[in-house]
């Protein structure tokens, strides 16, 4: 069995002894004996010196060969850390550009969801040009407290990138309102996110009629108006159907408190200097869902 696997590598080796040995002979008889086959055993012999293997003697230089790509296959696989690579020590734009920072959320966000995020601007470098400039935030991020909600993580975005104001259920009161028209006369800040979430406490508390404290009561009040607004429009909605919608009218519900408590931020929302776009974020799935302007947004502005 051996003999004949081994035979297709050996042949014409054995071939070649076999005319050397027939010449003194050369009769018919001592056929039989030239079965010098064990002659090609000598040479697997030797090529037993490096170790047992008796086909891959010619593969010598092969060795050398799987070493080399073993190490370019592993050289790729640590590359993926981008950051060095990241070209964000370019300089900060004075304002940033509006047309382009929603796109950027979005792919952001995609490639968070899908496991591939490239932490742009986050490096020393980044530090240091931030911290030598005033602050230019791309866009405001107004979001609720849960701790599952990371804006620069789930946008996949930089220091400097995103000013965010977090507030139980994104509530737009009085202070969060003043902080925003802060950060808008400093920065003209173009986009504005207002970042509900799915499974959101402040949500839940109010639709299951849980007990809250006074104070927190009193602050989610906002939420409160939307789980009412949500159930009078959808009275047949249930359990996490209903939630869900009420995360959804929330969000509406502080854009309308946003364009309804600041003239400020209305005047730009108006102008087109400022764009507040509505937003979901799956706390199951990392996924933004986004919704776009407030639907009511325009018989406010008038
Ligand atoms: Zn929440």
């Amino acid at each position: 069995m051996l003999l004949g696997s081994l035979a297709v590598p050996l042949l014409p080796a054995s071939d070649h002894a076999k005319p050397a040995a027939h010449p003194p002979p050369a009769k018919p008889a001592p056929k039989p004996e030239p079965k010098p086959e064990p002659k090609p055993a000598a040479k697997p012999s030797a090529l037993g010196e490096h170790k047992e293997a008796p086909k891959p003697p010619p593969p010598k230089p092969a060795p050398k060969a799987p070493i080399r790509h073993a190490t370019r296959a592993q050289r790729p696989k640590p590359t993926p850390k981008p950051e060095p690579a990241e070209p964000h020590d370019k300089p900060i734009p004075e304002y940033p550009v509006p047309g382009n920072i929603l796109p950027d959320l979005v792919a952001g966000n995609r490639r968070f969801a899908s496991g591939h995020p490239t932490h742009p601007r986050q490096n020393a470098a980044r530090i240091a040009q931030t911290a030598a400039t005033a602050e230019h935030p791309r866009a405001c991020i107004l979001t609720c407290t849960d701790s599952r909600i990371a804006p620069e993580l789930i946008f996949d975005q930089g220091i400097g990138d995103l000013h965010t104001l977090r507030l139980a259920g994104h509530i737009a009161s009085p202070d969060a309102i003043a902080s925003l028209e802060l950060t808008l006369e400093e920065t003209n800040t173009p986009v504005c996110v207002v970042l509900g979430h799915t499974g959101c406490a402040a949500v839940t508390s109010i639709v299951e009629d849980r007990r809250l404290s006074s104070n927190a009561a009193t602050m989610l009040k906002p939420v409160a108006n939307a789980v009412a607004r949500t159930r009078r429009y959808n009275p047949s909605l249930k359990g996490h159907a209903l939630s869900d919608e009420c995360v959804r009218v929330n969000v509406w519900q502080s854009v309308e408190d946003l364009l309804r408590g600041s003239e400020m931020i209305a005047t730009r929302v108006r102008t087109g200097i400022l764009k507040i776009t509505g937003a979901v974020y799956h706390t199951d799935t990392g996924v933004v869902e986004w919704l776009g302007s407030y639907p009511g947004q325009l018989s406010i502005l008038r």
